[in-house]
């Protein structure tokens, strides 16, 4: 990404996983977001360490920022030599202001980059089962703006555009099989009055789609004729697509999203205490299953000095294991492996070892290499008790782990008569989090479990609701705590508070399937 430039990027309509990867990756790397109302919260976790948010939204309590207040942040921020992410919902240029920013960089003599995105005026209805166009039922489509309220949100706060001004109802009315509104809510009874005043039978099949592929999608069906008085008795308000046309029909056959509400963890809000860095990859399994992750990190995953791992690789041969007991090793030795200048050759005559499947799948992925050899539960103790060679005086093991990691597997494995050098890899250390928000959405009952992935993140939770006990367990009292192991599980145990159900699969799978359980 470079310094000095903005880059206008697509968040797509709401669902975090829709956003382009290259809009993802310069989100990742931006020294200034700049984003909407309309962005999904997740699309904000995975930023750099220091990053500038700012909200165009609401600037203050009581203050919008207007248009040009947002154009002058972005060209001033660019001025300043940082690079710019502009998070704009759906496509930048459906719509959303987008050339209006391109041209003030452009008069500011800013450079810009467009990053386009998935526009809502297309998902929102695929996430309603309705194809836009279709072999049998239509052939073309139009996106129209309803125009009532600009990008902040606010009903009215601008007049109409030169082009808003101009659109001629009677070509409208015929211009495609499917007419497609944005903005056009607060519009719809003068909407449907000029279709129908222009010869679009009152029978046309209409959808509105509120909140487009977010959890609380909303859809409503009737026709030109019956869709007011719907959308009123629904209660749909913005941010909603209207869709006009006879695929709407399609609907009843391929609503696919709707189908999640079955599954027992939809709308269920789940903690997340995991790293931020290795937290996505849980949250969005649960989001597909309809959950909506409530990520609140404990721990933090740092780098550490590799020297020491370094020196290790040039006399690698005198080993004939590597064990990795987490998958934060795999991406720190994969890092040194490549500044050495070595590849998985050097692996050549050594066995490796993984505590469990994730790591395993990490070590295939990262360093092209099959572990030999992963215990029947990802547990030190299970690592030392399956251990396949018993020829323990001849075993020479090279453990990267975390700085202070328990010592279980070395201590075991020594007593045994192995010899293991340890060689610390990463490190991971308290995460403080916005706690006062936490605590609230406890409060007013807006938690449905707590998840444990280690015993760290069971200490760090603890520490940062204040770090007593009792407090804490008065806290999270009726929450279901749910945990991926017996280690973690003796770590909650071990602050009084009570485990509701241990994964029998020691994997984030398994963890999975134990929350799903409990909801069943
Ligand atoms: N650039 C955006 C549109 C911005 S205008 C895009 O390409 O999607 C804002 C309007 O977009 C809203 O009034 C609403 O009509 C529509 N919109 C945006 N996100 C939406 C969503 N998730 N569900 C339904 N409509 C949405």
């Amino acid at each position: 990404m470079r310094k000095g430039v903005v880059y206008l990027i697509g968040a797509g309509p709401g669902d975090p996983g829709l956003i382009t990867v290259k809009g993802k990756q310069l989100l990742s790397e931006a020294d200034v977001v700049v984003y909407d109302r309309l962005t999904h919260p997740d699309l904000l976790l995975d930023l750099k360490q220091g990053v500038e948010l700012i909200y165009a939204g609401k600037a203050s309590a009581n203050h919008i920022m207007t248009q040009p207040e947002i154009n002058a942040v972005l060209v001033e921020k660019a001025e300043d030599n940082k690079s710019v992410a502009r998070l704009k919902g759906g496509d930048p240029f459906v719509f959303g202001r987008g050339g209006e920013e391109a041209e003030a960089c452009l008069e500011a003599g800013v450079e810009f980059e467009v990053v386009p995105g998935i526009t809502s005026a297309i998902s929102a209805p695929a996430y309603a089962g309705i194809p836009v166009t279709h072999r049998d039922a239509a052939s073309s489509f139009v996106v129209i703006t309803g125009h009532e309220r600009d990008d902040a949100g606010q009903a009215g706060t601008r007049s109409a555009g030169q082009a808003e001004g101009r659109r001629n109802w009677s070509t409208l009315a015929h211009s495609a099989d499917t007419l497609i509104f944005l903005m056009g809510v607060e519009a719809l009874p003068e909407i449907v009055a000029r279709l129908v005043e222009n010869g679009k039978s009152s029978e046309t099949p209409v959808a509105l789609v509120q909140w487009g592929t977010w959890l609380k999608q909303k859809v409503v069906t009737g026709t030109l004729e019956t869709i007011c008085e719907e959308v009123l008795r629904n209660g749909i308000k913005p941010p909603a697509v209207c869709v006009v046309g006879e695929v709407v029909n399609l609907r009843e056959k391929l609503k696919w999203f709707d189908n999640l509400a079955f599954h027992p963890l939809y709308g269920r809000k789940i903690v997340v205490t995991r790293a931020r860095e290795q937290a996505s990859a849980f949250a969005s399994s649960l989001r597909e299953r309809g959950a909506e992750p409530v990520i609140y990190p404990t721990i933090q995953i740092n780098p550490v000095d590799l020297e020491p791992l370094g020196k290790a690789l040039t006399s690698i041969n005198d080993f004939n294991w590597v064990v990795f007991t987490s998958v934060n090793a795999v991406t720190p030795f994969a890092e040194c492996l490549k500044a050495a200048g070595l590849d998985a050759r050097v692996f050549h005559g050594l066995k490796i070892g993984a505590i469990g499947a994730s790591t395993a799948k990490a070590v295939s992925s990262e360093l092209g290499i099959l572990a030999d050899y992963t215990p029947t539960e990802a547990v030190a103790e299970s690592l030392v008790l399956d251990w396949p060679d018993k020829d323990y005086e001849n075993i020479r093991i090279l453990l990267p782990q975390a700085l202070e990691a328990r010592e279980t597997f070395a201590h075991s494995m020594e007593g045994l008569g192995a010899k293991i050098t340890v060689i610390p890899v990463y490190e991971t250390v308290y995460q403080q989090n916005d706690v006062d928000v936490f605590i609230q959405r406890i409060k007013s009952q807006e938690i449905d479990a707590i998840t444990f992935t280690a015993s760290s993140t069971v200490h760090n939770f603890v520490r940062s609701l204040g770090g007593n006990d009792s407090i804490v367990k008065d806290l999270v009292q009726g929450i279901p705590l749910v945990s991926i192991g017996p280690v973690t599980s003796d770590a909650i145990a071990a602050h009084g508070l009570t485990v509701t159900a241990t994964a029998t699969i020691h994997s984030l799978d398994g963890l999975m399937e134990v929350v799903e359980q409990l909801f069943q």
